[in-house]
């Protein structure tokens, strides 16, 4: 006769759930983005640039060049190592429900972006503009640039950027009418300039680039708004139906001037142009241009309710 088995002997002990260390785990979430937004081009700008080098002639300069930007994005991927020596500003953009504390928030941030540069994700590369001394962590006056948006749900969204240094010094901002260029306050006159913001940035900056534009704003909104359009995906429309047929026309001529990757020449000047407004005063009409160069990084994620990565948004 088989041997009864008690209820008691049948089920097993649960064992006592193992309880998450919530600062922990947003630190290493935190990390990995930034390691994954330091050696990963977003999948839409990789699919963007692989485009654009088969379009370029065989053998010349720009297919050499388009090369070797695919063979560096590959490697960079491989190795787990920054895109680019230059890692950049670093730019957090975090949505998040109402009741969010934000300080504590900011305060993990501050230690994930210190972990970070210690495991090489990032260059020891923020510098006090007074003195220039390094801390080596890259926290400091402003440092790292964090932005914070209440959104409804109740998900916690974290975008990050890492912005270069030589696209960031050809961005640019223009006051219209702009006399010498023959550009008024109408959006001909918005085209004009940033064609001429592109023509100006040939050989610097590491193109091809990726434009983010801000139509209006005042100086320092309009700066703003221009370098968050980067936050767009590359294959992306605009809502707005003027905007949306600039920015193609943008690119299609930028990418007839002949700049091409890296100032070469070649067809690829451009990769995108992304552009949004904002209202300004009857007295200023600023435009202003966010410049991107090949190494495209941005990433971001939602994070589940224990602060773990729930999923990936580029
Ligand atoms: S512009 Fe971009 S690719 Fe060029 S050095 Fe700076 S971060 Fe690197």
């Amino acid at each position: 006769m088989a041997k009864k088995t008690t209820t008691k002997k049948v089920i097993k002990k649960a064992k006592p759930k193992k309880k998450v260390d919530l600062k922990q785990q947003t630190i290493d979430s935190i990390v990995e983005l930034i390691r994954v937004t330091s050696t990963v081009v977003p999948d839409d700008v990789f699919k963007t640039i692989a485009a654009a080098a088969k379009n370029e002639q065989k053998n010349t300069t720009a297919d050499y060049a388009m090369g070797i930007i695919k063979e560096n994005i590959d490697l960079a991927k491989y190795k787990s190592q920054p895109l680019c020596q230059d890692t950049g500003t670093v730019i957090f953009y975090i949505y998040h429900p109402a009741g969010f504390h934000q300080t504590p928030f900011k305060e993990l941030i501050k230690k994930a972006v210190t972990l970070a540069t210690k495991k090489g994700y990032l260059r020891q590369n923020s510098v006090n503009s007074l003195t220039g001394e390094n801390a080596g962590t890259n926290l400091g006056e402003g440092h790292p640039s964090i932005h914070f948006y209440e959104q409804k749900g109740s998900e916690v969204e974290v975008k990050l950027m890492l912005k270069g240094g030589g696209c960031e010094n050809v961005s640019a901002q223009y006051s219209l009418p702009d006399t010498t260029l023959g550009a008024g306050r109408d959006l001909e006159g918005v085209r004009k300039v940033v064609i001429d913001a592109v023509y100006k940035a040939q050989g610097k900056g590491c193109g091809p680039g990726a434009l983010g534009v801000c139509v209006g704003g005042d100086r320092a909104d309009s700066a703003y708004f221009a370098k968050k359009q980067l936050l767009r995906k590359l294959d992306d429309k605009n809502s707005n139906k003027d905007l949306d047929k600039l920015e193609k026309e943008i690119v299609e001529t930028c990418n007839k001037l002949g700049i091409g990757p890296m100032g070469f020449g070649g067809k690829t000047t451009l990769l995108s142009c992304k552009m949004t407004h904002a209202n300004r005063v009857p007295a200023s009409f600023f435009v202003s241009i966010s410049y991107m160069c090949w190494a495209f990084r941005r990433q971001g994620i939602v994070l589940n309710k224990n602060f773990a990565i729930k999923k990936w948004l580029y």
